[in-house]
Order: structure tokens, then sequence, then C-alpha cells
């Protein structure tokens, strides 16, 4: 299979089934919490992890939480600064939000908070300048995405965290489709920071929250006192490990030009269909994605990109299982025939450039007929 949906979830980076391999026949199973030699290996391990993810985004470990994934990091901290907020009532953050923030959100929403959305334009772009007239005195908090997981697109949740840190407003960004595709430089940001590893190729279900200021902070279990008191539950040690090994490919940047170069390889072999747009120019894209707006329907040439051994996906995951126009999409303005029209295509460690080259006349042969 030639494997173009990393935004999805890619398969474990090859350093990660190395590491693993090798991990299984120790000691690092054990309870990192236990005093015996299999606990403090364990622990090491675990430790080890964090320096190597703190790295990745230029901080310190006393900052750093691992987590179940993105969707627990999300939920986390939006609870904390939602407990943190006193009389404000008022919460600012963008309609294309992943669904792990969305939900939490519109239940907030109903609950009496008063949620300001920003515009988004077609191509998934938020005005950068938006925010500062957003944030008035009723604002408890924001929260941003770095980067959309089905466009692309990339949000200035940079300028959001320059303008909330004046205001002294939390900023929490979702950060999950950045990491290891763009810098995330998380000391811009007074609040709090998310993503999970198994975009770039570690297990699944692990992922971190940086948190600008610790003190206060409880995670959404409480009990024992792992992780600081931060997030209770025995460690899910060697998928940490796993994120620490995918944090020193993150941190080295070494593929994005390549990525970036494939992304062109493949639209220039579709730009000519009749019918079909590039929804987000590469400037404004992630490096590893192109989302196209198809003549019909995108379920369509996912099946007939499967047949022919080609992995791609419409809309996000969460929603392609689903069937219903991408909530994304609509949130973009597209309507709801064009929404049922995009196609997400995501490159990364798991293809190689003959295979994007295979792919993209496949592509170019599926959409022509
Ligand atoms: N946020 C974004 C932008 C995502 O793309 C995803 C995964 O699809 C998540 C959050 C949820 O991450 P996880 O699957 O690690 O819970």
């Amino acid at each position: 299979m030639i494997f173009l949906d990393h935004n999805a979830g890619a398969p474990p980076h090859p350093r990660v089934r190395e590491r693993l391999r090798s991990l299984l026949g120790g000691e690092e199973w054990a309870n990192p919490s236990s005093p015996h030699r299999a606990g403090r290996a364990a622990k090491e391990l675990v430790e080890e992890a964090r320096e190597s993810v703190a790295l990745s985004v230029g901080t310190s470990t006393a900052q750093m939480t691992f987590t179940s994934g993105a969707t627990e990091a999300n939920a986390a901290a939006i609870r904390h600064w939602a407990m943190d907020a006193g009389d404000r009532r008022t919460i600012v953050s963008t309609p294309v939000e992943h669904p792990s923030v969305m939900e939490p959100l519109r239940r907030m929403e109903l609950e009496g908070w008063r949620l300001l959305w920003a515009p988004v334009d077609r191509h998934g772009s938020v005005p950068a300048d938006w925010i500062g007239s957003a944030l008035d005195g009723d604002v408890a908090f924001a929260v941003c995405m770095s980067a959309n997981n089905e466009t692309g697109a990339l949000l200035p949740w940079r300028k959001w965290a320059a303008e909330c840190a004046k205001r002294e407003i939390p900023l929490h960004v979702d950060a999950t489709q950045s990491w290891g595709r763009e810098d995330v430089p998380v000391g811009v940001v007074r609040g709090s920071v998310a993503w999970s590893g198994h975009k770039v190729g570690s297990l699944t279900g692990v992922g971190a929250l940086w948190l600008s200021e610790t003190k206060g902070f409880v995670g959404l279990a409480q009990g024992g006192s792992q992780e600081r008191g931060r997030r209770a539950g025995t460690e899910s040690v060697l998928a940490i490990a796993s994120l620490g090994e995918v944090a020193r490919v993150a941190a080295s940047g070494a593929s994005r030009r390549e990525w970036s170069e494939w992304i062109e390889i493949l639209w220039e072999q579709v730009a000519d269909r009749p019918g079909v747009s590039r929804t987000v120019a590469a400037v404004d894209s992630l490096p590893n994605t192109l989302h196209l707006g198809l003549p019909s329907r995108a379920e369509t040439a996912v099946m007939r990109l499967d047949l022919e051994g080609v992995a791609v996906s419409a809309g996000s995951a969460c929603a392609s299982g689903s069937m219903r126009p991408s909530p994304v999409l609509l949130a973009m303005g597209w309507n709801e025939t064009e929404a049922a029209r995009g196609l997400r295509i995501s490159v990364g460690h798991a293809v190689d450039e003959s295979g994007v080259r295979k792919a993209a006349a496949i592509l170019r042969e599926v959409l022509t007929k």
C-alpha cells in the first residue's frame, strides 16, 4: 500500500519499531513507581522520553505531562482553564477545531458559556488580526489549533499567543498536526499546548500536555501521584518510549522540505484535471498535506484509490467514518455538496518519493475517468 494518510495516523516509525523490539526483551514493562530495579528501569525510560519530548518543543521537562493522546490533553486543558475562569464566561476559539476541542466547547456553550468563533474563509484561513478585537474583559481563555488536521491550513496561533499574553488571558493550542512538521516553540504561549505522537509514528494512545504554569493543574482523573500529581494512572511506558523516540525525529525536522516537494509532485499531476481545486496554497499549509476539492464525491475517489493500493481520506478520520459532510469544510463556508467532495492527502515517513510519484499517476488517472 502507498500510504498517504499520515494526518489520520502513521504506522510506527522504523526507529520506534527497532527500539520497541529491544525493549520488549528487557525489564521496562514494570510499573515506574515500583522501587525495584525493573521499576527504576521503567522510570528511567519515561524520564528519558520526557527529555527528548521537551527538547523537541524547546521547553523544560518539568512542564511536560504525558497523556493518553491529544484528546485527553485537550480535554484536561479546557477543563483546567474553565475552572480557573473566575467570573469570566467567554471562550474564544475557531470553528475548525478537532472534535476533541469542539465537543467540550459545544457542551460548555449548552451550559451557559458564551462562545466567540473566529471567522474562517474558504481556504481555511483565519485573519491574524481578528484575535486582537475579540479579547475583551469577559474572555476566560482562548483555544486555537496550530494547523488543521483536514485541510493542513496553518492557523495564526503565534499571533493569538502574543495577544492573549498581553492581556494575561490563557491560550490553549492543539498542536497535534504540527508536531514534527513545523517548529512548535511552546514557550511563546501563556497557557497550554497539546499534541500526540501517532501522526508521526509513535504508538497510538500517547501524547503530551505542556503547561506554562503547572501549579494548580489537576488532570482529568484523580488517584496516584504519577506525573507529579498531574495525571493519575500507571504510565504506558512503552508508548511513552515510542513518543520519546519520534520526538528525536520531530526535533530534527529533516524531512519537511522533502514532504513539501512531494506535495507539489502530487498537485502538479492533478492541477489541470477539470473541477479539481487546491484548498490551501503551499505557503499557508503544513508541508505534508494537500487538500483538494473534487468535481464529485470524494468517497468514490477514496475507494478507487484504495483498490489501486493508495490510502488517502475524505475528511478527517473522525468524520469519514460517519459519511457526513466534513464539519470543517462546512465551517469554511463550503456547501454540503462541496463538503462531500474534499479529499485529503498527507505524506510522511511511511512513503518515499517513488511511492509518491506512483500515487500521483494513479490519482491523475482516477481524477480523469
Ligand atoms: N487534535 C487534532 C488536530 C487531531 O488531528 C487529532 C487526531 O486526529 C486529535 C486532536 C486527537 O488526537 P488523539 O487521537 O491522540 O487523541
